[in-house]
C-alpha cells in the first residue's frame, strides 16, 4: 500500500473500457444497418480494419490539434468509403453519426474493471481524464454504471488542450485539489498517459493488457487490473 496516494486519476478508453470490443459490434451494427454488403463490402470487420488505419492517423491529428472534431467524424469514414470504391459522404457523415451513438452504448469492460473500482473507492479519490469526446465518454460511463466511482471527469475538451500536454494534468489537479506527489495516473497508452504523467512527478500504473510493452520505464506495469490490489 503506497500510504502517499490520495488521488487515482484513471484513463478510460482501453484501460476500462475495452474500446477495441464496442467498436467491433458497432461496426457489425453499421454494416447492417447501412447494408454495406450491397455496396461491395466484405464484411463489418474488413469495413472496421480498414477504418482502423484512417483513425489512428487522423485521431492522431486530432490530438494534435491540427483538425477539428467535428471533421475527423465523417472524414474516417469517408476515407473508409472510398478504399472500397464509394463515394458517398451522405453515407461517411451518417456513418459516424451512428458510430459514436452506437459505440458507447456497447458496454465492454475490462476483466475487473467494477471490482477494483469497488476496491479503490474506499481509500482513494477517483477520476477520469480522457483524451475522448465528452459527450461520447458520459455516455459510456453511465451505461456501464461507472460514473458513480468518479469525483472529476476531466475530458481535454473541457482542459483546452489534450494528454500529453501538461495544461490537462494542471488542469486536472486544480479541478480535484489533487497534488501530483499524491496522485497516481493509470492508463493503457505509453506516451499519452505514462509519460505525460512522468512529466508531471506522478506515479504511473501503465496497463499493458497484449503485454506489449514489458520494458517500458514506470512506476509500474499491469497486465491485468486485478494486479492494481497488489500495488494501491
Ligand atoms: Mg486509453
Amino acid at each position: 500500500m503506497s500510504n502517499h496516494i490520495k488521488h487515482i486519476f484513471f484513463d478510460l478508453d482501453r484501460t476500462l473500457w475495452d474500446f477495441e470490443k464496442s467498436a467491433e459490434q458497432a461496426f457489425e451494427k453499421i454494416f447492417e444497418k447501412h447494408k454495406l454488403g450491397d455496396f461491395g463490402v466484405p464484411s463489418g470487420t474488413a469495413f472496421h480494419d480498414t477504418y482502423t488505419i484512417h483513425n489512428e492517423r487522423l485521431w492522431d491529428q486530432y490530438r494534435k490539434g491540427e483538425i477539428k472534431k467535428e471533421v475527423l467524424r465523417g472524414l474516417r469514414f469517408n476515407l473508409t468509403l472510398k478504399d472500397f470504391g464509394i463515394v458517398n459522404n451522405d453515407l461517411g457523415e451518417a456513418i459516424g453519426d451512428d458510430y459514436v451513438k452506437i459505440s458507447p452504448l456497447l458496454v465492454n469492460l475490462f476483466p475487473y474493471a467494477i471490482e477494483i473500482l469497488e476496491y479503490l473507492k474506499e481509500n482513494y479519490t477517483l477520476h477520469i481524464i480522457t483524451n475522448g469526446f465528452a459527450e461520447v465518454q458520459a455516455v459510456k460511463l453511465r451505461e456501464s454504471k461507472m460514473k458513480k466511482y468518479f469525483d472529476q471527469i476531466i475530458t481535454s475538451e473541457e482542459a483546452g488542450v489534450k494528454k500529453p500536454d501538461p495544461n490537462i494534468f494542471t488542469f486536472a489537479f486544480d479541478k480535484s485539489g489533487a497534488k501530483p506527489e499524491e496522485s497516481i495516473m493509470i492508463g493503457d497508452d505509453y506516451e499519452v498517459d505514462i509519460v505525460g504523467a512522468q512529466n508531471m512527478n506522478m506515479e504511473q500504473i501503465f496497463f499493458d493488457p497484449y503485454n506489449l510493452q514489458p520494458h517500458a520505464s514506470c512506476s509500474y506495469r499491469i497486465t491485468n487490473l486485478e494486479e492494481i490490489k497488489g500495488i494501491l
